[in-house]
This record gives structure tokens, sequence and C-alpha cells, in this order.
């Protein structure tokens, strides 16, 4: 992406957090700088201020920090997908697995219309577990899945992989 190798270059990497063994991609550093920031949401707005988006739904709880700016940016709308219990009115959930036992995101049933024209977005693709239960979710909620995006893909985890395989394209600002 444009400004991939910027972006990259102000991402930190802490080693064994939050266990032994991860490295751990820290955006905070990112955030912290006002060029950058500026720069990151740019990347995104260059992506999709031609294709006609209704609807920037967000992962929470990073996804946000992107997907806020950009549906102002591109003046969509904002819909959060929460973590299992956040939403108070009606739901509907998708449940994924991780390394040890599962997860779940949630979406309000009456988030956006039949056939919105959606983003879905979030700071970091790993397994792809959460952004492709993200999309499932939405996709099974009537609404169209345009595109997923990223700040990072980790593509040796394979989830990039696995979330094109599933028929969804994916836009990372870096690797
Ligand atoms: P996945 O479901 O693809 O395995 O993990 C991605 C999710 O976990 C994202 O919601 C992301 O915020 C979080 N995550 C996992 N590892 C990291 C990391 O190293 N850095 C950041 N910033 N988020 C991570």
């Amino acid at each position: 992406s444009i400004y991939g190798d910027y972006i990259k270059s102000v991402i930190r990497t802490v080693p064994d957090w939050p266990q032994p063994g991860v490295n751990f991609r820290d955006i905070t550093p990112l955030l912290q700088n006002s060029a950058a920031f500026r720069k990151l949401i740019d990347s995104f707005v260059h992506r999709y201020q031609e294709m006609r988006l209704d609807t920037i739904a967000a992962i929470d709880a990073r996804g946000f920090i992107i997907g806020a700016p950009l549906a102002y940016e591109l003046n969509c709308s904002f819909v959060p997908v929460r973590k299992k219990g956040k939403l108070p009115f009606k739901t509907l959930s998708e449940t994924y697995k991780l390394e040890y036992g599962e997860s779940a995101v949630e979406l309000h049933a009456d988030a956006f219309e039949r056939g919105a024209r959606i983003l879905v977005v979030d700071d970091l693709v790993a397994t792809g577990g959460t952004m492709l239960a993200a999309a499932k979710l939405i996709r099974r909620s009537g609404g169209e899945v345009v595109e997923t995006a990223t700040i990072i893909d980790l593509p040796e985890l394979g989830g990039s992989q696995k979330i094109r395989d599933d028929g969804y394209d994916l836009f990372a600002v870096c690797s």
C-alpha cells in the first residue's frame, strides 16, 4: 500500500507479550505520532474513496480506532462488531475457535439495511479467526462484505489465506 513501509517502521514489536514466545505488534507508537496516524487513515481513505461504501464495520477494540475516522471521512455509517456480551440491544453472534477454547463476536440486529455495502476493519490479522467470524456475521445479517481490511497482516500465520479462501478480499496496509 502507499505508506506501507513507513507505517511498518512505526509499529513496535514487544517480545514475549502477553505470553512467552509471542511477538506482540504494538500500534501505540503509530497512534502517538500524528503524522503517522494521518498517513494510516489516508491509506484506507485512498483505497476506499471510490468504492461507494455504506458502512464501516469495525472490530472491538483496536478496529474502532481506524473505523471511526474512516467512516467520518467517507461519509459512511459506523457499526461496532463487539466481543460477546457488550451490545445492549437484540444481537446476532458468530462463534469461532481460538487456540484454546472459543470466542464470539456480536452485531446488533438492526445495524444496517439488507444489501448495505460494508467494509470490515481491524488492526491485525493473525490466524484470521476474528476477521472471518466478523465477515460471516455481516454476510449472515444481509450485508455485502465489499472487502476486509487490516493495518497489519501476519501472512506466516495463514489467516489472510484463509480469509481469501473463504471468498473475501483482504487489504493490508503492511505485512
Ligand atoms: P486472529 O483472530 O487473526 O488470530 O487475531 C487477530 C485479533 O487479535 C485482532 O482483533 C487483533 O486485535 C488481536 N491481535 C492478535 N495478535 C495481535 C498483535 O500482535 N498485535 C495486535 N495489535 N493485535 C493482535
